[in-house]
């Protein structure tokens, strides 16, 4: 090498794809992890389906729920479930509270079809399910894809029936018809935004009619005969349900070289299942480690089971009170005194659509975790943006513990943006940055991932609570 090419590696901040520099080794491990988060997006495929998945994982590796503990030392790992749709976990750290907590938060809802509460009609001898959309999609995305429902049914006498069809290869599934090309002209003349309307993603569920001659609404009436038989149910318990239509297929390994991830919900399944296994592995940590799986982030974080309630306060006030430490206003040190990684998906470059990326500043696939310092709309409104000396101790540990990490943007200036759960938890004082898996086809019923990604990001999470 020349002194000027020595000279230029030393000072240039070059990006590597990281693949290129692993042995056999290394790539058996990322791929091992890979498949194992792989099963984990096909079998959960609702935020309440994580949070039971959660729940088994962590009762299996000595974590117990905070209700049942009436004081709790260094070493202890508890929980809280909230509401079914959410959950925080705790390792408690030698060091007291107050000193601060290491918090990894993602979220584990994510963009979906929802039943209307009276979703149930026929027309022209087909019996449908009307929906409403669950957060950023592209509508016609959602059409001629096989469909799963999934979710809960809840009787006035409180007993909840969990539905899942559509997943088990003997099930049936569902689908949203769109129109024939022959026919759809004016279809086609339309915005892509308007081609299909929200009223129109409405569920096909059955055909054959259930009655005699002066019977009106035959299919629907057969479809319901056929729920009743299976779940003791009638029209107006779906009043009461939360239902939700999600991709019936499974995730997969996608590519030749198997390096990549397709699948739906990775937004934010990549990030939520990595910061799960991550606190797995924490024993004994100096500050108390703690990680939030979040619900309702792709609608704003709203309702008592989003990141805008004061449940998470309210958990970590049990640990200040269950630990012995509690004092008026130590709540509030406590967050001033902590430091989070924002666990959200991040967008990665895509070669066909780069004109909305700008190089310099964007994430790519096998590249490593990706950091976004700020995110926010056009001018970084609404953004929460890392103070500097953070970034700086984050860098840091990544460098310590030689895990590949990217800094990028989402999108152009002025092209777009978005938000995540970041600016919650820094409102309360806390030191935050967003880092996750980039992704292609982000909110889309297929959403991709590298494998390498989802293995720095979980390095990434266990490194920051250790
Ligand atoms: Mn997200
Ligand atoms: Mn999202």
């Amino acid at each position: 090498m020349s002194e000027y090419e020595i000279l230029k590696e030393k000072l240039f901040n070059e990006k590597k794809c990281g693949w290129e520099s692993l042995n056999e080794e290394q790539k058996n491990i990322i791929n091992t992890f890979g498949d194992e988060y792989i099963h984990f997006l096909s079998k959960c495929k609702t935020e309440r389906e994580v949070i039971d998945f959660t729940k088994e994982i962590l009762e299996k590796n000595a974590f117990t729920d905070i209700r049942q503990k009436m004081v709790i030392q260094p070493g202890d790992k508890v929980y809280y479930i909230n509401r079914d749709k959410s959950v925080y976990i705790a390792v408690i750290g030698t060091d007291m509270l107050e000193a601060g907590l290491n918090i990894v938060g993602a979220h584990v809802d994510c963009p979906r079809l929802d039943l209307k509460p009276s979703p149930l009609y026929e027309d022209n001898g087909f019996a449908y399910f009307k929906t409403h959309y669950y957060g950023g999609i592209k509508k016609y995305q959602w059409t001629a894809i096989p469909l799963s429902i999934h979710g809960v049914i809840v009787k006035t006498n409180g007993e909840k029936v969990k539905i899942n069809i559509g997943e088990d290869e003997n099930d049936p599934i569902f689908t949203i018809t769109d129109l024939l090309p022959h026919l759809a002209q004016e279809q086609l003349e339309k915005k892509l935004k308007e081609g299909i309307s929200g009223e129109d993603l409405n569920l096909l569920i059955g055909s054959i009619p259930y009655g005699d001659d002066k019977t009106t609404e035959k299919v629907k009436l057969n479809i319901l005969k056929i729920l009743n038989e299976k779940y003791g149910i009638v029209e107006s318990d779906l009043l009461s349900s939360e239902i939700e239509l999600v991709p019936a297929f499974k995730a997969r390994s996608l590519g030749f070289d198997k390096s990549m991830v397709a699948g739906y919900g990775q937004d934010d399944r990549a990030c939520s299942y990595t910061g799960l296994r991550a606190i797995l592995n924490i024993n004994n940590p100096k500050k108390t480690a703690v990680c939030i799986l979040s619900d309702k982030e792709e609608i704003g974080s709203m309702g008592n089971t989003g990141m805008e309630s004061n449940v998470f306060d309210t958990f970590i006030a049990e640990l200040l009170n269950k630990r012995g430490e509690n004092r008026p206003n130590l709540l509030d040190k406590v967050f001033c005194n902590s430091r989070m990684l924002s666990a959200d998906v991040d967008a990665a470059l895509d070669p066909i659509y780069a004109s909305v990326s700008e190089r310099n500043n964007a994430s790519f696939l096998g590249y490593g975790i990706g950091f976004n310092k700020y995110t926010g709309v056009k001018g970084k409104a609404g953004a929460s943006d890392a103070n500097a000396e953070y970034v700086a101790e984050i860098r840091a540990m990544l460098e310590k513990n030689e895990i590949p990490y990217q800094i990028g943007e989402l999108g152009k200036v002025d092209v777009g943006g978005g938000g995540t759960i970041a600016y919650i938890l820094a409102n309360k004082g806390i030191d935050v940055i967003d880092c996750g898996v980039p992704v292609l086809s982000m909110h889309s019923p297929y959403e991709v991932t590298s494998k390498f990604d989802i293995y720095a990001a979980y390095r990434t999470y266990e490194a920051f609570m250790k």
